[in-house]
Formats: C-alpha cells, structure tokens, sequence
C-alpha cells in the first residue's frame, strides 16, 4: 500500500542510532545537550495539546523520574524519555486507568499552565509524525520497564541497560528486551461490503475492523484467517498486506491487512464479539461522516479508521 506509512505512529524516520546506546560517555554528552520527555502513569508531557513537553535533563519535574531511555536524535538534537510516574499530582490521580479513555489532564506545579499529562488516544492525530514516532517510542519503552522489573528466567531485580533498551539481570546474567506485540487487523471484504464488529464494553454504537494477536508459531496469514472465522465463522480466502502501526497501548503492532471472504453468512462468538455486521461502502460513508443512525466509526489515528478510510477512497493498492 503506497500511503502506508502516513498512517498515525507511521515511521518518520527518527534516527534511533542504537550504536550509541552502550557508550555512556556519548550518552552523557547527548543527555547533556537533550531534551527530555516526562511521561506519567503512561499520559506524555502535552503543550498546547498538540506538541510534545519536552523539558531539560535535571528539570525539577524529572525529580522523582526513572532512568532515562535513549530515543534517538531528531535533526541532531537527542531526546530521551523519562518515566515520573513516583509523582503525585493534587487532583486527577484517580481517573487514571479505569475506563477505555481517560479525559483528564494532570498539571505539574513546575511547569506552565499550557503543559499537562494527557491521554494519547485524545491527542495523537494532533502530533506531527516525528512527534508521533517519538512518543509512540516513548510509551512502549516506560511501560515495558515498569512491567518488568524482575528477571523472567530467575525472579530477580533486573536492572536497566544499553540506554533502557535492555534489562539486564545481575544474578543469572539474563539479558531481557523491549517486547512488541504482534496484532492482525483485517479489513474483511465480500463484494462491496465491509465486516465491522463490535467488542463488549466499547463506547456505546462503535464498531472496528476485526483483529487479534498473532499466535506463536502463526504467520500473519494464518491468525488473519483463524482470527475471522473464530470471531465470526467466516473463512477467508486471499489475505493481503497493507500497512502498519505501532500501537503504544501499551505495545502491539498492528498489521493491517485486507482479507476477502469466501462466504457472508455470520457466526458469532459472543464471548469476542457483541455484534457484527456487514457494511455497504454507501453505508461506511455515514459512518465515517458520523451521520449514521446506529454505528459510530473506529477513532481517528487508528490503524482500522485509517484502512476503512482509504478502502472508501479506492487507495489500498
Ligand atoms: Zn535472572
């Protein structure tokens, strides 16, 4: 797919320059000159709702921070990222992870009135695309540290290493890495007609394009396949590569593909799905407009908006 790499979190070519990742006395130097980004409790530092809050190394909110991760160098300037989820803020705390979008903003008494701890979801499709990448990055890195702090092979504290791209233990000598996730997405298609389903406990009327994570020992063809007819007992015949997304909630890649099926008749697994529904393009032109009765349209910035959008555009090749 051409567009591919325009979708939200699309690589903008950021120089992560992993050489450097293990020289500290670079890393220091870079650290010196950089920037740093704060994320807290898995909400990035927001200006303006638009940009990144990036803050200098030793900034009275990086306080109570963690290590900092090395992300790369953005036109030569260095930026890093630093989890500070130790910090308390005087309200908003308890909004946090409790429901499937958090609309809260958290402020920092150290920084201005225009910066705030907020909800990717609520600002990604604002970012530009360097910003995207980084923040993506950022996100995916902190939460997998925050996870993992003990050695999966021994139990013990792991410690972090080559710049946070590492976690090391010093018991058993086990080297551990940041994790991603591998997820299909599949833009279903009989004829002229889309398949959108509907996950229970989603915002009320909103329907997505199928998807699953990629089992072990599956290529993306098959959890494509397995995925569709578990969720929905349609088998598929050609399945197609498209485009895809890094996903920092908290770390899948999303692959999206386009998947034709080889019969429209629908089998639900309630247990996955609430409800599933084949959707005409003249249909999926209301939803997506937000003019449609019944079915609210996937959340811009995410991969399935991205892949319905352009199927309606004839732009999937
Ligand atoms: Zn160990």
């Amino acid at each position: 797919m051409r567009l591919a790499e325009t979708v939200t979190f699309g690589g903008s070519g950021l120089d992560r320059a992993a050489q450097i990742r293990g020289d500290s006395h670079l890393l220091a130097a870079a650290l010196a000159q950089g920037w740093v980004l704060p994320v807290w409790r898995g909400k990035p530092l927001i200006q303006a709702g638009a940009h990144l809050g990036w803050v200098r190394p030793g900034g009275a909110v990086l306080g109570l921070g963690g290590p900092p991760v090395f992300l790369g160098f953005d036109d030569g300037v260095a930026r890093f990222a630093c989890d500070i989820s130790d910090w308390s803020p005087e309200a908003g705390a308890e909004a946090i992870e409790t429901g499937f979008f958090d609309p809260s903003i958290q402020r920092h008494p150290a920084l201005g009135a225009d910066h705030g701890f907020e909800e990717l979801r609520g600002v990604m499709t604002r970012l530009c695309a360097r910003d995207a990448e980084l923040v993506a990055t950022a996100k995916a890195v902190l939460q997998w540290h925050r996870t993992h702090g003990f050695c999966a092979a021994c139990g013990s504290a792991s410690a972090p290493a080559m710049a946070g791209w590492q976690r090391d233990c010093p018991v058993c000598g086990a080297r551990h890495f940041p994790r991603t996730d591998p997820v299909v997405i599949m833009l279903v298609t009989h004829g002229n007609r889309a398949l959108m389903g509907r996950s229970p406990g989603w915002p009320e009327g909103m329907y997505s394009c199928l998807a699953g994570f990629v089992e072990p020992g599956e290529g993306i063809e098959a959890a494509v396949r397995r995925e569709v007819f578990e969720e929905a007992g349609i088998r598929i015949g050609p399945v197609r590569y498209l485009a895809s997304q890094p996903w920092p909630f908290p770390a899948s890649l999303m692959i999206g593909c386009e998947a034709q099926a080889l019969g429209d008749r629908i089998t639900l697994d309630p247990v996955e799905l609430e409800h599933a529904v084949w959707v005409s393009r003249e249909d999926m032109v209301a939803v997506m407009a937000g003019a449609h009765p019944q079915m609210k349209p996937a959340r811009k910035g995410a991969i399935a908006h991205f892949l319905i959008e352009n199927w309606l555009a004839d732009r999937l090749d």
